[in-house]
C-alpha cells in the first residue's frame, strides 16, 4: 500500500535543490517531496552533461562546473561524511533546513541525480558499489538507492550491472517519460536519442523489477499537453504494462524552479490533478501528483 505523500509543498527548502553544498563536490542534501523527506543526492555528472536538453531543465549550465572529474573515492568519502553529519543532527542547524528540522535526521534515500544523466558515465556500476559500501558500513541497509534517469542509458552493460547491484540493496529506478509521441518528446526533451529506444529501455528495465515512471507535465507556449498527446502517453503506459513492465507508480509533477526556456511554465495544481485523473482512469496505475 502506498503511503500518501506528506504535504511538503509549503516549505521553501523543497524548492531549493541547490547541488553546491559547502565544500562537497558530489553529494548534497535536499528535502524532496517525491522522496517524502531527506534525500542525499549523489551527482555523477559534475560536468553537467546530459543526453537530453529538456526545455524545463533546472540545471544551471551558465555557471561553470566546480569540477569535471568524477572522483569515486572522494564521492564515497563525502557521502560517508554527510551521512554521519545527518546522524549527529547537524543539518537542522543549517539555515535553509531549519524550517524542516524534524525531517533532517531520517535519510529517506540516497539518490543518483544531479547535473546531468547518471547513466552516461562509463563506471555507473562502480558508483553503485561505492554507495552500497557506505550504506552497509553506516547501518543504512534499509535505505533506498534511487536512480533518477532519462532512461537513455539503461541498456548499457555497465548500467545493467549497476541496476542488478541496486536490486540487491533497496534500489528503485525513476524513469522519465514526458510524452506519448516522438514529436512531443522532441519538443519537450529535445534529445537525439530515439523515443522508441527510451520506451524499449523502460520496458526491458521494468520487466526485471518494478520501476517508478516520473513524468513532468507543463505548459509549452501557454498550452497544456494536448488531449491527443495525453491519450497517447496513457497508451504508451498501457503498452508497457501489456508487454510485461511492472510500474509501481507514476509521479506526475510540474515545473518548480526557473527554466532555461521562458515558454516552459508550471501547471496549476488543478491542471496537474486533472491529468493524473486521466492517467488513472486510462491505465489503472497509481499516480501521485507533486504540484
Ligand atoms: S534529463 Fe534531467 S538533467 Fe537532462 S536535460 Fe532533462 S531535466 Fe535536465
Amino acid at each position: 500500500m502506498n503511503q500518501p505523500a506528506p504535504n511538503l509543498s509549503q516549505l521553501k527548502v523543497v524548492r531549493d535543490h541547490n547541488r553546491a553544498f559547502e565544500e562537497y563536490l558530489y553529494v548534497y542534501p535536499v528535502i524532496s517531496r517525491r522522496s517524502r523527506g531527506l534525500s542525499l543526492g549523489v551527482n555523477l555528472n559534475p560536468d553537467k552533461r546530459c543526453n537530453f536538453d529538456c526545455i524545463y531543465c533546472e540545471v544551471d549550465r551558465r555557471t561553470p562546473p566546480r569540477t569535471t572529474v568524477l572522483d569515486v573515492p572522494r564521492m564515497r568519502e563525502e557521502l560517508r561524511d554527510l551521512v554521519r553529519r545527518v546522524r549527529r543532527g547537524e543539518l537542522a542547524g543549517l539555515g535553509r533546513f531549519a524550517e524542516a528540522a524534524d525531517l533532517t535526521r531520517d535519510i529517506k534515500d540516497i539518490a543518483f541525480s544531479g547535473d546531468g544523466e547518471p547513466t552516461m558515465i562509463p563506471n555507473f556500476c562502480e558508483c553503485v558499489q561505492a554507495v552500497v559500501e557506505v550504506k552497509l558500513a553506516e547501518g543504512l541497509a534499509h535505505t533506498k538507492i534511487v536512480l533518477i534517469t532519462d532512461a537513455a542509458g539503461l541498456d548499457k552493460a555497465d548500467v545493467r550491472r549497476g541496476l542488478e547491484l541496486m536490486d540487491q540493496h533497496q534500489g528503485e529506478i525513476w524513469g522519465k517519460l514526458d510524452a506519448g509521441t516522438e514529436a512531443y518528446y522532441r519538443l519537450v526533451n529535445r534529445s537525439p536519442v530515439q523515443f522508441a529506444r527510451i520506451l524499449k529501455n523502460l520496458l526491458e528495465t521494468a520487466r526485471v523489477r518494478p520501476i517508478v515512471i516520473q513524468s513532468l507535465f507543463l505548459r509549452v507556449h501557454g498550452e497544456v499537453m494536448p488531449e491527443a498527446e495525453l491519450l497517447a502517453y496513457c497508451q504508451r503506459l498501457q503498452e508497457l504494462v501489456q508487454q510485461g513492465a511492472q510500474i509501481k507508480e507514476v509521479h506526475a509533477y510540474t515545473v518548480a524552479r526557473p527554466t532555461p526556456e521562458p515558454f516552459a511554465t508550471a501547471l496549476t495544481a488543478g491542471e496537474l490533478e486533472a491529468i493524473a485523473q486521466t492517467i488513472r482512469a486510462r491505465t489503472g496505475l497509481v499516480v501521485h501528483t507533486f504540484p
